[in-house]
């Protein structure tokens, strides 16, 4: 049987040798290999994001969540936490929030579109909120929030500036120095593109500050248990709090050493021009996007189809052997799916996806413009 193309939005599109890695035997926790390939992966986490040396790293067992549920650590009895929420992974906060002595407010955008910068900079204003969270890339709805001119109009209205950078570090440049964001927190599996099973997280020396109080964290995903564990990492000397993800620590090393070997610039441009590229072949089909301008990532797209046909395009895709996601934002869920670009993307995987698109949607009895995409984004890739 042939393998599929996993154009899912996360676990994304594998790397043979990132993921040869993982399957390493015998690799202890406490081995030479792993201590190795711990401290790279921290370090070159770090440099990804353009995390100097004012700011600590992380690597936990889980994911995306257990990064989220971990920078509760931060936080205290009775802090105040503003969530911007662009969808369903903005709300998770709410939902891991919800679930500790703290007090929140959250504002949502509709679906397709970022939270209004001048709503969030007056809610900041108007009352005292410890902390701040932003999705970097809203998964549920391919949504990129504007950064570069949020924070800047917020940092000094809140002690915390938290990203969830889940869908996009790796794919969407960011700097969190440039910045000044407080927490930047990720997975392995997205546009970083290792295995599933680590939540990635950096914190600035304010937010490190924060850790010395008494914490409502758990006990688990604690970061004062944590601590020094990372530090030993970061100076390639290996001790234990619990037991960590060791082959996707080992896919992560693998992954690091490729980004550095073809440059975060470059990255970042792949992802851009391969994003670009699905979009307008999406257009030339006739077919519309979820996001919308200027809020489109290059990691994510949602493709708007009639109503209640997008789960069986989902399956006709499958079929061919391409696996999208299905659409999960409550507003618009069973009229559009879900594509993800990001990781180890290449050209060709996107004409494929579009040609697979077409095809699905014709099965599904959606009326597209037969073999425009393809001649656009070839097109686009012809510049490259
Ligand atoms: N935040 C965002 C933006 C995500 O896309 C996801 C995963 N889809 C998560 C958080 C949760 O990550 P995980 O599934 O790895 O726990």
């Amino acid at each position: 049987m042939t393998e599929k193309i996993l154009m899912h939005v996360g676990p994304s599109i594998s790397n043979y040798y990132v993921h040869s890695a993982a399957s390493k035997t015998n690799v202890g926790f406490a081995s030479k290999e792993f201590v190795e390939a711990m401290g790279d992966s921290l370090h070159g986490f770090m440099e990804l994001v353009g995390a100097g040396s004012d700011y600590f790293p992380f690597i936990l067992p889980g994911g995306g969540t257990s990064a989220m549920e971990a920078a509760v650590s931060f936080l205290h009895k009775d802090s105040s936490v503003l969530i911007v929420s662009n969808g369903v992974f903005g709300d998770r906060w709410e939902g891991i929030l919800s679930r500790y002595p703290v007090n929140f407010k959250v504002l949502r955008a509709k679906a397709g579109r970022s939270v209004d910068i001048s709503q969030i900079e007056t809610e900041l204003s108007n009352a005292r909120y410890d902390a701040v969270t932003f999705t970097q890339v809203e998964t549920s709805t391919g949504v990129r929030m504007p950064l570069k001119e949020i924070v800047p109009r917020i940092r000094n209205l809140v002690d915390l500036v938290i990203i969830d950078g889940v869908a996009g570090v790796g794919g969407e440049p960011i700097d969190v120095e440039k910045l000044k964001i407080d927490i930047l927190l990720t997975a392995s599996q997205k546009a970083i593109g290792a295995q599933a099973g680590a939540g990635l997280m950096v914190a600035s020396s304010r937010a490190m500050e924060k850790l010395a109080v008494e914490s409502i964290s758990g006990y688990y995903l604690d970061l004062r248990n944590w601590k020094d564990n990372m530090k030993g990492f970061l100076e390639y000397k290996g001790s234990y709090f619990a037991t960590p993800p060791v082959g996707t620590v080992l896919s992560l090393q693998k992954a690091f050493k490729l980004i550095q070997e073809e440059g975060k610039e470059k990255r970042f441009d792949r992802h851009r021009i391969c994003a670009d590229a699905f979009r307008k072949g999406i257009a030339a089909m006739g077919l519309e996007l979820v996001s919308e301008e200027p809020f489109r990532s290059n990691t994510v797209s949602g493709v708007m189809v009639t109503p209640g046909s997008s789960q069986k395009v989902v399956s006709e895709a499958m079929n061919m052997g391409v696996e999208f996601a299905s659409g999960v934002h409550p507003e618009i869920k069973d009229r559009y799916f879900r594509v993800g670009h990001m990781g180890w993307i290449q050209p060709s995987h996107i004409v494929l996806a579009l040609k697979t698109i077409e095809t699905a949607c014709e099965k599904s009895g959606i009326p597209v413009n037969r073999g425009e995409a393809e001649v656009v984004a070839r097109d686009i890739f012809s510049n490259l």
